[in-house]
């Protein structure tokens, strides 16, 4: 298949916008791909037909091909419906002890991961967490959670004979409120199929303890059903989040396309193994790989969308030339930096600037605080980014409310757009100079 797909885009040679044929030629093999990945039809569906959308007429940029091009929207596409780029973690946004309910089908593996988060949020973030098993169905499974926990060095609540889960989970907050635990993790049990038996359970428990997370754990090889499972699941109880486990077996991953669209919530962790440490945050650019599944196809999305890179940013260079910069410039600038490791990578494509990169290197640029200016860019309205000047305390606190950062955040930002805008100035002189030195002209 991964032949077959890098041929038919290798096919498309067409220049400049993408035509009806070309997208409709591509889509034919990338709907294979999915439903080969066990991607549910409805959501290929689904999926096809945004990328078609976006994918017709769209320009096709510099030397890029078209087949390239529609890898990239492909791939581009299938990492928003995934979930954007990042991990979201487990919400901790709770009065302790804050409880998160493990939820899913016999077999998909809820103890294994409740013993696999306590572990993590033991040693990560320092948290004291009570495992409480409330499958009062199979005879050994309390005793499978207590050893799990005592493996990971975590308390687990004493077991009790003739308790309902509804009662378990009752002590089990008490406990929790009475002996000063950060989190309680209650795994309830699962049925071999969804019925009403099960959903009432698991309902009754929720409705009692009220959880700040409900996760839904899927086994990544149910393939097609898994959608089955979590449109019930959310419709009984919406879920929060999903943990997909089994992902260090053959599964392509297209159970996190369906449940995603199904139900709208987060893919948050991954189980990828049996053993205690063998959970990992959910990456949709890793398993939008996966799920297209094939390595030369991704390797040529990344040189795609690196020429593609390339091309916005000469064209922002050329417009910080011109002494044009902008909030707006400033925004697209941190997701370059981002994707392109820094911009003096980009200075390098401008003759005579080589000093430049230290001084853009002495302009304090943390990465870490990339991610939260483009969220508080994105909070600004147009007039904002285009005249920061009018940015004054009030616009500061709305700002800072939007973007879920604080006021000193706003001014942190505006400062080191002040300070590049200067650089840049400076910059942009040299740079006539450099480019008339190169016999080009701006
Ligand atoms: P539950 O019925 O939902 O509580 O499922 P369990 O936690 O008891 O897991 C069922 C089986 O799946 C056990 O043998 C686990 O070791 C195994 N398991 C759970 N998660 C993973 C995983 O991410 N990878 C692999 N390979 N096995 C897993
Ligand atoms: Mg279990």
């Amino acid at each position: 298949l991964s032949n077959k797909l890098s041929g038919v885009f290798d096919g498309l040679r067409a220049r400049g916008a993408l035509s009806e044929a070309d997208v409709t030629e591509a889509l034919r093999e990338v709907r294979l791909a999915l439903l080969d990945s066990d991607v549910a039809l409805p959501v290929v569906r689904d999926f096809v037909t945004k990328v078609r959308e976006r994918a017709i007429g769209s320009e096709v940029l510099g030397s890029v091909t078209p087949g390239q091009q529609v890898v990239k929207i492909v791939n581009d596409v299938m990492i928003e419906q995934l979930g954007g780029e990042g991990a979201v973690p487990i919400n901790l946004n709770a009065p302790a002890p804050i409880p998160i309910l493990m939820v899913g089908l016999q077999g998909s593996g809820k103890t294994t991961t409740s013993g696999k988060i306590a572990l993590r949020l033991k040693d990560r973030l320092r948290r004291r967490v009570l495992l409480a098993s409330l499958d009062t169905q199979r005879p050994a499974a309390q005793l499978q959670l207590a050893q799990l926990a005592e493996q990971a060095g975590v308390p687990s609540l004493p077991i009790v004979a003739g308790q309902t889960p509804v009662q378990i989970a009752n002590r089990a907050m008490d406990v929790g409120r009475r002996e000063g635990f950060d989190v309680v993790i209650l795994d309830t049990a699962g049925r071999l199929s969804i019925n009403q038996e099960l959903m009432d359970e698991v309902r009754q428990v929720r409705a009692a303890t009220n959880p700040a997370e409900t996760l839904l754990v899927v086994d990544a090889m149910t393939g097609q059903d898994a959608v089955n499972t979590a449109k019930a699941f959310n419709d009984a109880l919406q879920i929060t989040g999903v943990v997909l486990t089994r992902m260090d077996g053959d599964a392509r991953g297209g159970a996190a396309l369906s449940m995603r669209a199904v139900t709208g919530a987060p893919i948050k962790l991954v189980g990828v193994g049996e053993k205690q440490d063998a959970l990992e945050d959910f990456h949709p650019e890793r398993v939008a790989g996966r799920i297209l599944g094939m390595g030369d196809i991704v390797g040529l999305v990344e040189k795609a969308s690196e020429t593609i890179d390339h091309a916005e940013a000469e064209k922002l260079a050329a417009k910080m030339l011109k002494g044009k910069f902008d909030l707006e410039d400033y925004a697209a600038q941190l997701r370059q930096i981002t994707k392109m490791g820094s911009l003096s990578g980009m200075l390098e494509m401008l003759p005579g600037l080589g000093k430049m990169k230290q001084q853009i290197n002495d302009a304090n640029l943390d990465t870490t605080m990339f991610k939260r200016q483009a969220a508080i860019i994105s909070s600004m309205t147009i007039k904002e980014r285009r005249t920061p000047d009018i940015i004054k305390a009030s616009r500061k606190k709305r700002i800072a409310a939007g973007s879920g950062t604080t006021v000193q955040d706003v001014n942190r930002l505006l400062k080191q757009f002040d300070d590049m805008s200067a650089v840049i100035k400076k910059m942009g002189k040299l740079g006539q100079k450099g480019l008339m030195r190169h016999g080009l002209s701006a």
